[in-house]
């Protein structure tokens, strides 16, 4: 289709492309904390992975014209159609060049095209040079799946669980949410937070523990579901449902890839002598037999070390003054001429009071019986939101609503507008530049040259030309990329593409990939760059003639022609070491010190793993999983244990000299899960009783890092470390832990600190961990401080997870705790993996945020990388672009999967580009910049005070806005606040990330709470930021119980609530069910099965299971929203009036927050006034 290809006639020999080599970017790998090592990562003796091409430079003819045939510049979609309300009244010259999209040529049936038939006549080339055709490239390549015919693919998405609801990508998000502070006098709230504040005990076990997570796309967040996950229920979350998740492609077509035996083996003769030769253990403990196992080894003279020391946590730090925006003080804005004061109702009215019920605080409405007045149906124009006269109220004691909510850009709104305006249709991505649905709009999306937004979302569609346009606008260019996203089973995953030996094809110079954007010249021998314009040979296997246009006549039947996103097979060049890797391992690693033990916590996790065990993930057809498993346990010392299939009973191996962590066992260690079920079983069930007994309460952290470490070195694999841990390390070893908490520090100087980790140990640690592909994901479950910010350098670094949750109770928190390890464990996910984002010329990646680890300045590097996780990359101009060429990304992972296999994921995305702001405007996303907007201050918190943080980003956001009210907008009073209609939301959303617990936080958040946030958001995706900054509230009352839609989602505030009805708040983190006071008693003995208001305890972890209409929708629309998020969410009760109902208020992100964060209306005001300073 000619889409692709007319895109790239630029420059012909265009510069080449700068950043191959390596420009230089600012120090900062991932996570610009002190101490991590920026030199180069080593590992990778042999050709970097996927960088570098082991073939020399051959016919590199520097340029001339080759005919670039001139592309029509094109008209463009113009996506105007996306903003229908303002753009009218813009000026709005074309936007930039997008060719029309496909038309006749393209791909009617989506991917059909690849089936080995190909297409008629398709096959009349044969190459000159004939290539052999022995392994026809085009035919057996992709089998995506298993099946062969790619448009029905459906069945190859298998994820765990139920399929993502929706469209939209599962995402990750852990658990905790934030509370929102209280009132410098109010009591601390029992347990805000992720959970508890580790300061204060739970109160009542209700939600004692933290973070919830779930798993699901975030898709319907709001909608109704997908009607494939619409009856909800069933789907659930079967705790294994089906298969583990796997991308299904079948190993065996893969000629020529075995992994070496001698790797698979464990052997003896397969450790490398690098890991030392096995030293014996200092305590080999007898083998176990049978009981004999039981105590630990002696040598653990269960010291009982005095308890941790008491938390240093102050007490609630008192409302902590806010810095830049209190509620913007709207009382000293000047008198505004367009404003239309509340008489008319349009806007600005001012809410009397409602009657019944006392606001909480001052300042707030109250709301009443009434849902507030139904909200007129007039919308707003944004174009012309009026400006408070503020000065016409009596400065303080006025009612804080000047403005009537419902005359402001609604969330709300702009969603379900999206949701009917663009859900029905699938998201086809032939065309340049196309903005997609927002994250919260349910669709299908066709690949056809672009790369899914559930892979790639940018902040613009349209970049500007220049560096100096962009500077102008201030708008961020970064694209949030998941590379290994999860689709909803209508859709196909990528193909995989096999060269054979060769590899995959590139460019000479700057080593991209063959992709759809590469135009073929000389009848099809040498194909021209779209990235670097260097010309290259194709070599003869891959040779194809070209049709009239210019095409090749395989186009269609070859995945890296024709589409945005598919697979290579990678070559051995692209191994480390240049050696096949061997199939990946899973070492388990349990905490079994006093706490761990007394709460039950080592039982369930023993009882669980005999099951779990068999869900590993596994590919496509693979009978049994590749993965290896292994056991450790460890308080003061470790214990290994050997669980050779050949031996009767489990053996235990101690080592006390955590000093000098080895591995004391070789051959046994790691296990295939099948042929030792026995002895693993054995010992999964003798580990809780060998320990039953302990009076250790002292743990190490560091060495049971470094034993995964060296296990898998031995191994000479990649693989996960899950570890379960309860408490800071105090014990004498490396990586030994000070508690150092001080929430005083809060607004100060030194806050940063709290966000950085207290020793550099860990940061040299991750490094090494990334270096072997070893990824860790850590579960923490502690009763008080235990350094987040520290303890989870390791698992941020290499692409991990964390999950805490404090607290933790077996009867409250186990289901979540066993639904998220169910979800972790059994998830895709890529290891030892090397990311690189090429560009075409005029742009280049400068920074990226994710959980990752950066040794140069262009590869991301991650030990693990799984389908939740996202890199949010931002761009910056090094040279000016071009209208007609438009901008390019090409985004390259490779990877071994569970399988063991080599491969490179490819995702190719274009964009335009343009002369006017207007363009650039038009096609924004304000959630993907929002997402960007987070994890840039997220990660400034580090370095700078939060205020200054703060600061920026309101700034930024002024700016932004005062550019377009400046050039892109119709003259207008300039007390008017003129807001694009891409960018309505930025002021709401932008005011939730200034109140989040990380950069305001309320005084019963814990310093963990904020590490660990800070730590989530960094690798959420555009949903989850979505939800996460402002959750989702559904009238539970509302709900047709005859159907399977979820009730229409009402805004974040104190006003919406009734008090006769029931309400659902979720973040992707945690659940709130609000009951109202006044709910009738027949719907409460519905949904609890208690017969009035004062029965119902807020101690429910879940809701009953009742047989009726009511409970069944309430606890189907439960189930649902939980398969939807990426980690199980906290269900929390929530009685009106309640004492929890302060935490429940702080999601309510339209008011203002009982930390000092403004309302939605005050912090529009405080913009407003921004702007018009910026603009005066
Ligand atoms: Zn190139």
């Amino acid at each position: 289709m000619s889409v692709n290809q007319q895109a790239h006639t630029g420059p012909p020999y265009g510069q080449p492309q700068p950043g191959y080599q390596g420009y230089q970017q600012p120090a900062y790998g991932g996570q610009p904390l002190p101490g991590v090592p920026q030199s180069q990562y080593g590992a990778y003796n042999g050709p970097m992975p996927g960088y570098q091409q082991p073939v020399p430079p051959q016919g590199y003819f520097p340029s001339l014209g080759f005919p670039s045939k001139g592309s029509p510049v094109s008209l463009n979609s113009d996506t105007s159609s996306l903003a229908p309300n303002f753009i009218g009244s813009l000026r709005a010259p074309p936007t930039s060049g997008a060719p029309p999209p496909a038309t006749g040529a393209s791909l009617p049936s989506g991917h059909l095209a690849y089936s080995q038939f190909g297409h008629g006549d398709v096959q009349n080339g044969i190459p000159a040079s004939a290539a052999p055709m022995q392994r026809p490239p085009a035919s057996q390549p992709f089998l995506p799946g298993s099946a062969p015919t790619p448009v029905s693919q459906t069945s190859t998405f298998q994820q765990y669980g139920p399929p993502p609801a929706s469209v939209q990508q599962l995402s990750n998000h852990m658990a905790g949410m934030t509370i929102g502070s209280t009132t410098a006098s109010a009591p601390p709230p029992a347990g805000l937070g992720y959970g508890p504040p580790t300061s204060v005990p739970p109160v009542s076990g209700s939600f004692s523990a933290t973070g919830s997570g779930l798993y699901t796309p975030y898709t319907a967040s709001q909608g109704p579901p997908p009607t494939s996950v619409s009856q909800g229920l069933p789907l659930a979350q079967p705790p294994f449902l089906g298969q583990p998740i796997s991308t299904q492609r079948l190993p065996t077509q893969v000629p020529g890839f075995a992994p070496p035996p001698s790797s698979t083996g464990i052997g003896p003769s397969s450790y490398s002598p690098a890991t030392g030769a096995p030293r014996p253990p200092t305590m080999p403990g007898p083998p176990l037999s049978g009981q004999t196992v039981a105590g630990p080894p002696t040598s653990q003279p269960n010291h009982i070390s005095s308890p941790p020391p008491p938390s240093t946590m102050s007490g609630p730090h008192p409302g902590p003054p806010m810095s830049g925006l209190h509620g913007p003080p709207p009382p000293t804005h000047p008198p505004q001429p367009g404003y239309q004061m509340q008489q008319n109702g349009s806007f600005g009215q001012v809410r009397g009071p409602q009657p019944n019920y006392g606001g909480a605080y001052p300042g707030t409405p109250n709301y009443g019986s009434q849902p507030g007045p139904p909200p007129p149906p007039k919308r707003l124009d944004p174009d012309s939101i009026p400006s408070p006269q503020l000065n016409e109220l009596p400065p303080q004691q006025k009612p804080r609503h000047r403005i009537d909510p419902d005359a402001i850009p609604s969330p709300i709104q702009v969603i379900e507008d999206d949701r009917s305006n663009r859900g029905s249709e699938p998201f086809v991505t032939g065309v340049r530049g196309q903005v997609p649905p927002l994250v919260t709009t349910n669709f299908l999306v066709k690949d056809q040259g672009n790369a899914s937004p559930r892979y790639i979302r940018c902040t613009s569609y349209n970049i500007p030309c220049t560096s100096d346009m962009a500077k102008q606008s201030q708008v961020p260019l970064a694209a949030v990329i998941k590379p290994l996203a999860t689709l909803p089973p209508e859709e196909t995953l990528p193909y995989l593409v096999d060269h054979g030996e060769s590899g995959p094809v590139r460019c000479n110079r700057c080593k991209a990939y063959m992709c759809p954007f590469m135009q073929f010249i000389e009848g099809g021998r040498r194909f021209q760059c779209c990235f670097c314009s260097c010309v290259t040979e194709v070599p003869p296997h891959y040779f194809q003639h070209l049709d009239h246009t210019g095409k090749r006549v395989d186009f269609y039947d070859r995945p890296e022609l024709s589409l945005g996103s598919y697979e290579f097979l990678a070559t051995v060049d692209y191994c480390k070491n240049n050696k096949f890797p061997s199939p990946p391992a899973f070492i388990f690693m349990i905490d079994v010190s006093y706490n761990a033990v007394k709460s039950g916590l080592v039982r369930l996790i023993c009882e669980e793993l005999k099951s779990l065990l068999d869900y590993l993930p596994r590919e496509g057809n693979m009978e049994e999983s590749a993965i290896r498993v292994g056991f450790v346990t460890y308080n003061k010392v470790l214990h290994f244990y050997n669980v050779k299939s050949s031996l009767a009973q489990p053996q235990m191996m101690v080592v006390s000299d955590v000093a000098d962590m080895f591995v004391p066992l070789l051959d046994g260690f790691l296990v295939n899960v099948n042929e030792s079920r026995t002895v693993i079983a054995s010992l999964l069930d003798q580990i809780p009783e060998m320990f039953a007994d302990t009076r250790e309460t002292e743990t190490v952290f560091a060495p049971v890092i470094q034993a995964g470490l060296e296990a898998l070195k031995a191994a000479e694999c990649a693989g996960k470390l899950f570890i379960f841990h309860t408490s800071l390390p105090i014990a004498e070893a490396p990586g030994k832990l000070k508690n150092r908490d001080d929430k005083k520090l809060i607004n100060t100087d030194k806050e940063k600190t709290l966000f950085q980790p207290q020793t550099s140990f860990y940061n040299n640690l991750a490094k090494d961990c990334v270096a072997q592909g070893c990824c860790v994901d850590l579960f923490l479950f502690p009763n008080q401080y235990l350094d987040v910010a520290t303890l989870g350098v390791v698992t941020y670094q290499t692409g991990g997870s964390i999950y805490k949750y404090a607290y933790f109770q077996l009867e409250t928190d186990q289901d979540r705790f066993l639904n998220d390890l169910r979800r972790d464990v059994q998830k895709e996910v890529g290891f030892d993996a090397v990311m690189r984002v090429r560009t075409s010329t005029g742009i280049r990646a400068t920074d990226f945020f994710g959980a990752f680890y950066m040794s140069n300045t262009t590869d991301v590097e991650m030990a693990g990388l799984d389908c939740d996780k996202t890199i949010t990359v931002e761009f910056k101009h090094d040279d000016k672009l071009s209208e007609d060429s438009g901008a390019l990304l090409q985004c390259a992972l490779l990877y071994t999967s569970c399988a063991g296999q080599r491969r490179l994921r490819i995702h190719n995305l274009s964009l335009n580009c343009c002369t006017q702001l207007a363009d650039l405007y038009r096609n924004c996303e304000t959630d993907t910049l929002i997402n960007y907007l987070a994890k840039y201050a997220y990660r400034g918190v580090l370095g700078s005070p939060v205020k200054t943080v703060r600061d920026a980003l309101i700034n930024q956001c002024a700016q932004i806005l005062a550019c377009y009210r400046k050039n892109c907008a119709s003259p207008s009073s300039a007390g008017q606040l003129i807001l694009p209609e891409c960018m309505k939301l930025l002021p709401v959303y932008l005011n939730c990330v200034l109140k989040s617990d990380v950069l305001q936080p309320g005084p019963e958040v814990t310093t963990d709470d904020r590490a660990y946030i800070r730590q989530l958001v960094t690798s959420m995706d555009v949903a989850e930021t979505n939800v996460f900054f402002y959750p989702r509230l559904l009238p539970l009352t509302k709900a047709d119980v005859d159907s399977d839609s979820l009730p229409a989602a009402i805004r974040n505030s104190e006003e919406r609530l009734s008090k006769g009805d029931i309400y659902l708040l979720e973040n992707g983190l945690n659940i709130f069910v609000w009951v109202g006071v006044n709910v009738q008693q027949g719907l409460i003995q519905n949904l609890f099965g208690v017969s009035s208001f004062s029965q119902i305890s807020n101690a429910l972890s879940t809701l009953p299971v009742l047989e009726n209409p009511f409970s069944k929708k309430v606890r189907s629309i439960v189930d649902m929203l939980q398969v939807q998020r990426s980690r199980y969410m906290k269900l929390i009760i929530v009685k009106q009036e309640d004492k929890l109902e302060m935490l429940f208020k702080h999601f309510l992100v339209e008011d203002k927050s009982l930390s000092g964060g403004a309302s939605y209306v005050d912090f529009l005001c405080h913009m407003h006034k921004e702007i018009r300073q910026l603009l005066s």
